[in-house]
């Protein structure tokens, strides 16, 4: 390495500032923090890793927000404020620019929600990032995954399926290279290149990306629904695996089935995906993935207070359906019929 492992950590990841809320920040050890009275620790741990979570060709700066923002999620989730975070990284080569871009983007986050870069590990190897990210709350108040009972209404922050639809539409460049999703110029219709799949629409791409590329997690909102959700989840995997985990966890709590219905027209699937099937926008709305927004469940009463939270917050809060005491999800359609579908949540391992 031209640069050595140490200078590696003190040129880029060390702040000259030092520790501002940790005891003991980057240098030693270990880190220490002292989470506030009456405070848990909440921790939760992501690894990014090349081919797998992002392309090789990623922009390095928005690789460095979505490290960070996807833990930044899970903390969101269970209604925790970010205190600190590690990041352990293999790195194939010291590439300076990269670094000078990776740091920055993860640090304009981390910065955003007063979370600071505690420790890490640094080591050569294929491009792997895994983050641990440390916050607080106190331990009744916390958003678990096991806390929605029937009637519950369903609730999702912001607009679904964008970043799906963005992986889809690489992967789909990359085995029809001439359908070319980079070319501005091009049309949203396949008569040019016979044979291709579709060009999808320039702008709608862009904001799918953006969406893919730099997630908001929403602290926030997660802050805001500690004493007015049952149970929240981040959605990672896909809203109907997702709402399963919830559904899953908060029978076995409750001793009794849960299931849930969802109303497809409500569903904020994101304006991006306006041009496609709705089969399509099903698949990717319910079963796509890295949205990165929360899935809660709250009773009705709270309806007018995550009104207001909505309009506060500037987020969009969309009541989705309803947790019911049958298991299974269905999925429903303005007239309350059933809409066939096969929403399989995204498994590593499948
Ligand atoms: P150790 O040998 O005790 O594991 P290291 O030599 O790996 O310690 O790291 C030295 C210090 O630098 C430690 O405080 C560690 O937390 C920190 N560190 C290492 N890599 C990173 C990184 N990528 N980002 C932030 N801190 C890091
Ligand atoms: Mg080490």
């Amino acid at each position: 390495m031209a640069l050595g492992e140490f200078e590696l950590i003190r040129t880029f990841f060390e702040r000259s500032a030092g520790p501002r809320r940790a005891l003991l920040g980057i240098g030693d050890d270990c880190a220490l923090i002292r989470p506030g009275t009456g405070q848990s620790i909440a921790i939760s741990t992501d690894m990014l890793v090349e081919g797998r979570h992002f392309f090789a060709d990623v922009d390095p700066a928005a690789l460095g927000h979505k490290a960070l923002a996807v833990n930044l999620s899970d903390l969101a989730a269970m209604g925790a404020r970010p205190l600190g975070f590690t990041l352990a990284m293999a790195l194939p080569q010291v590439d300076e620019r990269w670094l000078t871009a990776f740091s920055s983007g993860l640090f304009a986050l981390a910065d955003a929600h007063d979370c600071e870069l505690i420790g890490g590990d640094t080591t050569r190897g294929p491009l792997n990032l895994c983050i641990t990210v440390f916050g607080e709350v106190p331990p009744d108040a916390a958003l678990r995954r096991d806390g929605a009972r029937a009637g519950d209404d369903l609730w999702v922050s912001g607009t679904l399926g964008a970043p799906a639809w963005a992986v889809a539409c690489r992967l789909q460049t990359e085995a029809f290279p001439m359908a070319g999703v980079d070319n501005p110029d091009a049309g949203s219709s396949a008569d040019s290149n016979a044979g291709a799949p579709a060009t999808p629409p320039h702008a709608a791409l862009a904001a799918a990306r953006l969406r893919l590329e730099r997630p908001q997690p929403r602290v926030a909102l997660g802050l805001a629904l500690r004493s007015v959700a049952s149970a929240a989840i981040d959605l990672s995997d896909g809203l109907v695996g997702d709402l399963g985990h919830v559904l899953t966890r908060s029978a076995a709590a409750g001793g009794a089935p849960l299931g849930a219905h969802i109303d497809w027209p409500s569903v904020p699937v994101d304006t991006a995906l306006d041009h496609l099937y709705d089969s399509q926008r099903i698949a990717l709305a319910l079963a796509g993935g890295d949205d990165y927004e929360l899935l809660f469940c709250a009773p009705a009463p709270a309806r007018p207070v995550l009104a207001m939270l909505s309009r506060s917050l500037g987020l969009t809060l969309t009541r989705i359906g309803t947790v019911t005491g049958e298991s299974g999800v269905q999925l429903l359609d303005a007239h309350g019929d059933r809409i066939d579908f096969h929403a399989a949540a995204f498994d590593h391992f499948r």
